[in-house]
């Protein structure tokens, strides 16, 4: 090979003059008319086709960098520009109680796009009593004006209502985050909401009145009016109990003051400390003639009273057909005994242990989660039952009509009704009654909802 052949072309384009260039382009041009380049003549015309494609791949090259950089830059100042305005969008939160003013970080109060109001803080403001826990909050005015929230839940009951609203309550970390429409909303009276998410303000204010040049707060009231409702607790004022015999020395179990001791809420998800006992279980059995099977049983002694005046109105209003008691409060001890017994059963079977366990669990309830550790709780049974505890056979009986109708009246509910399996989680269980006062049981009877839906609403 020559040295000639060897020389770069980038030689031989410094070599080209203005006179070539001109040529190569009017034939660039020709070739263009004739939409195809004609083969080179000479060495000369040859040369100029290399330089011409030589030419034509890097203004190629050029722009391609030039769009490439001009894309870059639009990129970059989308990016500066988005940036910019989001950290605008998220600057804090200016809240106003009253004077009182705090910033608050937009995101601890803005999320997924929902503008929340931390109702702990409000309630302190507005000077509302607070009752709660990790996944409950109330915020009272009065036993019938308040708000309950309820952890990641899509409903709120606002004065015995429950109502849907559109985004969850958040309870974490001493704060309760309630979504601002929602708050705003339900509030009635004596608040004043205003916001804007533009400026990212809120303020808060008691609306006052004056009497002679003195400032007053106007009650605060609130109302589930602007909500959709999905239920409520109807008012048990003004209902009239009738007994079929004087119950005054019974009232104050049947209708205890103070029923909170008796709202205790076992199941599954709420189980007792393995040392659980009643704190007041009766010292004496309950009376031989209400119980079965020659067994003592007892109840917390509020229950038993109140368990006692209403199975002596049964056997008064059916006689030779009432319940008796076939289980009242069960030791921790005595659920586990029961409960690996009847593991045990299944496992000589020739179920493994996990297997046998799983059968028993469709029955029976896991030691620690069976209500009748509470001591509140009794099971019926009548003496025409052949089969054990079974729900055909109650259910035709006159006890269960008569419970069904009356238990309310002595602060007894039906535990596990048929209609509620899915929020209890127990299978339905004719023959369980439990003991909550007088108060709770009308409102459960009345409103016909569980004893877990009862307590969402207090
Ligand atoms: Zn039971």
């Amino acid at each position: 090979m020559k040295k000639d052949d060897m020389s770069s072309p980038e030689t031989r384009e410094t070599e080209l003059n203005a006179a070539e260039l001109q040529l190569l382009q009017s034939s660039l041009a020709d070739a263009e008319d004739r939409s195809q380049i004609p083969p080179p003549e000479n060495k000369k015309q040859s040369k100029i086709v290399k330089l011409a494609k030589k030419n034509t791949a890097a203004t190629v090259i050029i722009s391609v960098f030039v769009t490439a950089l001009v894309a870059v830059i639009v990129l970059l100042s989308v990016y500066l520009v988005t940036s910019i305005t989001n950290g605008k969008n998220k600057r804090d939160y200016l809240f106003t109680f009253g004077e009182e003013e705090m910033r608050v970080k937009y995101e601890k109060i803005v999320i997924d796009d929902v503008l929340y109001v931390d109702m702990n803080k409000l309630a302190q403001y507005a000077e509302l009593s607070v009752s709660g826990s990790d996944e409950t909050m109330k915020y009272m005015v009065s036993d019938e004006q308040y708000v309950k929230f309820m952890n990641e839940s899509e409903y709120a009951i606002i004065n015995a209502t429950k109502v849907v609203i559109p985004a969850p309550a958040i309870i974490k970390g001493g704060t309760c985050l309630v979504p601002y429409e929602v708050i705003s909303k339900a509030v009635d009276t004596g608040i004043e909401f205003k916001s804007d998410r533009a400026k990212h303000t809120v303020s808060i204010t008691r609306v006052t009145y004056a009497v002679e040049d003195i400032l007053y707060n106007e009650d605060i009231t609130f109302s589930a009016a602007d909500f959709t409702a999905v239920g409520a607790l109807q008012s048990t004022a003004g209902v009239s109990f009738e007994y079929n015999a004087d119950v005054t020395q019974y009232l104050k179990y049947i209708a205890p003051e103070d029923n909170t001791p008796y709202l205790m809420l076992v199941n599954a998800d709420n189980p007792l400390p393995t040392d659980f006992e009643p704190e007041n279980l009766s010292t004496e059995p309950l009376p031989s003639k209400y119980t079965g099977q020659g067994e003592k049983y007892y109840l917390d002694e509020c229950a038993a009273e109140a368990l006692l005046a209403m199975v002596q109105a049964m056997y008064r209003d059916i006689p030779n057909n009432g319940a008796y008691v076939t289980s009242a409060y069960r030791s921790y001890e005595y659920q586990e005994d029961i409960f690996q017994k009847y593991i045990e059963e299944y496992v000589k079977k020739g179920y493994t242990p996990e297997e046998a366990e799983a059968e028993v669990l469709k029955t029976s309830a896991r030691p620690g989660t069976s209500e009748h550790q509470s001591g509140l709780c009794v099971d019926f049974i009548t003496v025409g039952m052949k089969n054990g505890l079974n729900n055909e056979e109650f259910e035709r009986t006159a006890a269960f009509r008569w419970l069904s109708e009356n238990a309310y009246k002595y602060g007894f509910i039906l535990r596990y009704p048929k209609d509620k399996t899915h929020i209890t989680s127990y299978s339905y269980e004719s023959w369980h009654y439990r003991f909550v006062g007088r108060d709770a049981a009308t409102a459960i009877y009345l409103s016909d909802i569980c004893f877990e839906e009862y307590l969402e609403f207090i």
